[in-house]
C-alpha cells in the first residue's frame, strides 16, 4: 500500500504554527514512508474565507519547504484539490445516503432552529436537532424539493449504541451516540461542510493517514460512521495534541504569538523554526537535537509522537536559531543580514562586510541587529559611570587620564587601518604602563556609548573612521570634565 496523506488547511488567515507543525509530520511521513504528500484546500465555510489566504498557504509551504506531490497549484490525478472546486462531488454521495437511511433532507428554518436552540439554552442542555424532519413522508420531500425549498441533509446519527475509531495516538476512542448530533453534511448554499467532505475527500483521493489536531477527535466517531455506511475503509488517524504558549492556553494569533511568516519577517531562519517544530511533540527517543529537514524525513516516524500538549518556548526558538546562525558560512550570514544592516545604517557610509563579521556568532535572530548597530550611525547619551568596571579596574577618573593619554595616539595614525590601529594603540599602552582593558575599555566606551557592543575598541574605530572616532572621543573628554 502506498502512503498517501494530505495537509488540509482552510483558507482563514495565515499558517499558524500548530497548522506549520501538521503539515511538516504529515510531509515527513509520507517522505519517511516513499509516499505522496497532498495539499488540499478546505475552503467550504466560505463566510470564514480570508482573501489571499490560498496564495499566502501556497507560499509558507513553499517557504518551509514542505514540497507536495499533489496540489491545487501543481495538479494531480485526485483533482480538483480545492474544495470549492468539486461542489458537484458531494450531494451524489449525500443521496446515497439519503437512499440507505444515514441521511435525510431537512426543511427546518432558520427560526425554529434557533428557537430550539434558545429552548436548550434556557434548559442548561447542548443543543441537539430533534430529528424533526426525519420521518418527513417521501412524497412530501419530492413536493418541498421540487418547489424549490431550500434544505440541507443531515447525517442521520443512531441514537443508541456506541461509535468509535482507532487512533494511532490516543488509541481507541468511543462514544455514546446519543451524545452525538445529526450534523448537517450538506448545506443550503450546496457545498458540504466539513464533517462531510473530509470524509468524502479523504476516500476519494486515497488518503491512508490523516493527521490533524485534537480539536477533531471528538468528532471523528461520526466521521467513521459515514465510513461505515458506505462501506469504506477509513484512514489511519493520528490526532495531535495541541501547542500551548504557556500551562494555561494556547497558542493563539489572538493573543500576538507569532504565525510562521511573522518568525521569517522577524529573521528566524526557517531551518531553525522547523528543527524546532519537529521537536513539539515529537522525540528521536535521543538527546540529538538538531535535525535538518533532510534528517528528518529519514527518521521521523509515528513512534516518537507526544500524546501530552507541548509548550512552544520562544526563548528555546531563539536559542536554536542563534545554533543556526553560527553555523552559516560567512557569505550566507551576510547575505541574511545586509539588508538589516543597510535599515540601520545605510548602503555605503560603513563597511558592512566587516559589521557582518564582527556579528555573526552573536546574533541570534536577525531583527536584533538594528539595535546591535545602531551607535555606529549615532552616538548615544551615557553617563560617566558606564566607564566604571571593576575587572577591568576603570573608572571615570582613570579613563580621563587614558582617553586624554590615546587622543594624539589616534590623531598620529595615518594609515586608518585595523592593524595600523592596533599596533599604535598597543605601543602606547605599553609605554604608559597601564593595563589593556584601563584603555581600551574607556576608548570603547567613549566612542561607542555601549557597555556591550559588536567588536572592540579597535575595530568600533576603523568603522568609525577618523574623523567621527576623534569627534566622539574630544565629546567624551569634554564629558568628563
Ligand atoms: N480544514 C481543517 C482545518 O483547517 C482540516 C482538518 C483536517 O485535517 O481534517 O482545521
Amino acid at each position: 500500500m502506498q502512503v498517501r496523506t494530505r495537509f488540509a488547511p482552510s483558507p482563514t488567515g495565515y499558517l499558524h504554527l500548530g497548522g506549520l507543525r501538521t503539515a511538516l509530520y504529515t510531509y515527513l511521513f509520507a517522505r519517511k514512508e516513499g509516499g505522496k504528500f497532498i495539499l488540499r484546500i478546505e475552503d467550504t465555510d466560505q463566510e470564514r474565507e480570508v482573501p489571499g489566504a490560498i496564495e499566502k498557504i501556497y507560499s509558507s509551504m513553499r517557504a518551509a519547504g514542505l514540497t507536495y506531490d499533489e496540489g491545487p497549484d501543481v495538479g494531480g490525478d485526485y483533482g480538483p484539490y480545492i474544495q470549492s472546486q468539486r461542489r458537484d462531488t458531494y450531494l451524489p454521495f449525500a443521496k446515497k445516503l439519503v437512499e440507505s437511511g444515514h441521511a435525510y433532507y431537512c426543511f427546518c428554518t432558520k427560526e425554529r432552529l434557533d428557537e430550539a436552540r434558545a429552548e436548550a439554552e434556557r434548559e442548561g442542555r447542548t443543543f441537539k436537532y430533534d430529528k424533526h424532519c426525519l420521518h418527513m413522508p417521501k412524497e412530501e420531500i419530492q413536493r418541498r424539493l421540487e418547489a424549490g425549498e431550500p434544505y440541507v441533509i443531515r447525517q442521520n446519527v443512531p441514537t443508541e449504541g456506541r461509535a468509535g475509531f482507532d487512533d494511532v495516538l490516543y488509541g481507541r476512542v468511543e462514544v455514546d451516540c446519543s451524545t452525538l448530533d445529526d450534523n448537517v453534511l450538506i448545506k443550503a448554499d450546496g457545498l458540504p461542510t466539513y464533517n462531510f467532505a473530509n470524509v468524502i475527500d479523504d476516500h476519494l483521493m486515497g488518503i491512508t493517514h490523516v493527521m490533524r489536531g485534537t480539536e477533531y477527535l471528538s468528532s471523528a466517531p461520526k466521521y467513521n460512521l459515514l465510513y461505515e455506511a458506505f462501506g469504506w475503509q477509513p484512514p489511519l488517524y493520528v490526532h495531535l495534541p495541541v501547542v500551548m504558549r504557556d500551562q494555561t492556553r494556547k497558542l493563539s494569533k489572538r493573543y500576538g504569538d507569532p504565525s510562521f511568516e511573522d518568525l521569517l519577517e522577524m529573521g528566524y531562519l526557517k531551518e531553525a523554526i522547523i528543527n524546532f517544530i519537529a521537536l513539539l511533540g515529537w522525540s528521536p527517543r535521543s538527546e540529538r537535537e538538531f535535525f535538518t529537514l533532510k534528517e528528518l524525513e529519514e527518521c521521523f516516524d509515528l513512534e516518537g509522537l507526544n500524546k501530552s500538549p507541548s509548550i512552544f518556548d520562544m526563548d528555546k526558538l531563539t536559542w536554536f536559531n542563534a545554533e543556526y546562525m553560527r553555523k552559516l558560512s560567512f557569505e550566507e550570514f551576510y547575505e541574511k543580514a545586509r539588508p538589516w544592516l543597510v535599515r540601520a545604517l545605510g548602503e555605503d557610509k560603513f563597511d558592512l562586510r566587516r559589521i557582518a563579521e564582527l556579528l555573526h556568532n552573536r546574533t541570534e535572530v536577525l531583527n536584533r541587529i538594528p539595535e546591535m548597530v545602531d551607535f555606529l550611525a549615532q552616538m548615544p547619551q551615557f553617563e560617566n559611570e558606564l566607564y566604571t568596571h571593576k575587572k577591568m579596574k576603570t573608572n571615570p577618573d582613570i579613563a580621563r587620564s587614558a582617553l586624554n593619554g590615546i587622543r594624539p595616539v589616534l590623531e598620529g595614525v595615518e594609515e586608518w587601518t585595523e592593524a595600523v590601529l592596533h599596533d599604535r594603540v598597543m605601543e602606547a599602552i605599553a609605554q604608559s604602563g597601564m593595563k589593556n582593558g584601563q584603555v581600551l575599555w574607556p576608548l570603547r566606551i567613549a566612542i561607542s556609548g555601549k557597555a556591550s557592543t559588536p567588536g572592540g575598541a579597535i575595530e568600533i574605530a576603523y568603522l568609525l573612521g577618523k574623523e567621527e572616532t576623534l569627534r566622539r572621543l574630544d565629546q567624551s573628554i569634554a564629558n568628563l570634565g
